[in-house]
């Protein structure tokens, strides 16, 4: 394997794209926005800086990883030449079902087809493709170049090669890869998802406050993040969608998203990214302050 091909260059994408070219690997990174584009390579360069300033590569390293690493704003043109796709667009299963026809008719034959979905099925997707055997999901965590775990999903026709090919990659991009079956919500979010949903039900029934809610689970579970803050980094927006597919996968009223978390979505507060989720969010600032909405 030598050329992959990275699809989406937003939060995920450029990560992706980061550690596959400092690996050695050929890369073409492909998003329909110019915008993005630049962003990402803006990223990549910076976060590459930091890895320098605390030597963990060289600037010889990031000039290297920066010349394999090229842009396209065309699938077609992306994927031509490509060993394995991994994609990493918009999280919408329209979005995905026409990307899969696409990468499926204008990637070699032989090339594996990975999606890095938080929560679609593997199995759904590759039915959009003549090659069910070779898709498979590969779910890389947030953010990427520093996060180990690869959540390698199976879909119902992968085949074995694929796999050991996935699993072997994923090594030697320096990440800790996990095999797990193609389930609603896999392993990672279908543990997580349903802990992030109970810590917005105790706060909508007055439990107790943000703060608290998160400080029980940062001191008493060694948790990194509370579950609240957490919600915040992902976006209340992903984990309700989440939420809804594991709902509908499994029809059990465990999954069903909290009353809270649906409004606060349909309010626009997503969390870091909108500005205000539990916490409010200042751009520059380290600060975490309650939002007003939730201070007593
Ligand atoms: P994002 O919104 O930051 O980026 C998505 C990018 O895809 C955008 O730049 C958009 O222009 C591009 N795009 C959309 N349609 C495209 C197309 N047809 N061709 C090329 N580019 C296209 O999203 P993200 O947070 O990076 O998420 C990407 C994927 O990774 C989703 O499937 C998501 O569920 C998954 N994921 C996200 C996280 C997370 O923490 N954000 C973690 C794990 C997995």
């Amino acid at each position: 394997m030598k050329k992959i091909s990275v699809i989406g260059a937003g939060t995920m994408g450029n990560g992706i794209a980061h550690v596959c070219a400092q690996s050695g690997y050929e890369v073409n990174l492909i998003d329909l926005s110019e915008e993005a584009l630049n962003k990402a390579l803006a990223t990549i360069g910076k976060n590459m800086d930091r890895m320098i300033a605390k030597e963990k590569i060289t600037e010889a390293d990031k000039e290297a990883s920066l010349n394999r690493l090229h842009t396209f704003t065309e699938v077609k043109a992306g994927v031509s030449e490509a060993d394995l796709v991994i994609e990493a667009a918009t999280e919408n299963r329209e979005v995905k079902a026409k990307l899969f026809r696409e990468l499926d008719a204008a990637s070699p034959k032989n090339c594996i087809l990975a999606s890095n979905t938080s929560s679609i099925s593997i199995t759904e997707i590759a039915a959009h493709t003549a090659r069910p055997d070779k898709v498979i999901g590969m779910h890389f965590m947030n953010p990427v170049p520093v996060m180990k775990l690869v959540e390698v999903i199976r879909g119902y026709a992968t085949s074995d090669e694929v796999t050991g090919t996935i699993m072997e990659l994923s090594k030697k991009l320096g990440k800790i890869p996990t095999e797990v079956n193609d389930f609603p919500g896999f392993v990672a979010n279908r543990i997580l998802m349903p802990m992030i949903n109970e810590a917005i039900i105790c706060l909508q029934e007055g439990v107790a406050g943000v703060e608290e809610i998160d400080t029980v689970m940062k001191l008493g579970m060694a948790h990194p993040m509370g579950p609240l803050q957490l919600a915040d980094f992902i976006g209340l927006d992903v984990c309700l969608s989440i939420l809804r597919v594991m709902h509908d996968g499994f029809g059990q009223p465990k999954y069903a998203p909290s009353a809270l978390l649906v409004n606060m979505v349909r309010a626009g507060k997503l969390g870091v990214k909108s500005g205000e989720g539990f916490y409010t969010y200042t751009p520059g600032s380290k600060d975490l302050q309650v939002s007003d909405k939730f201070l007593k």
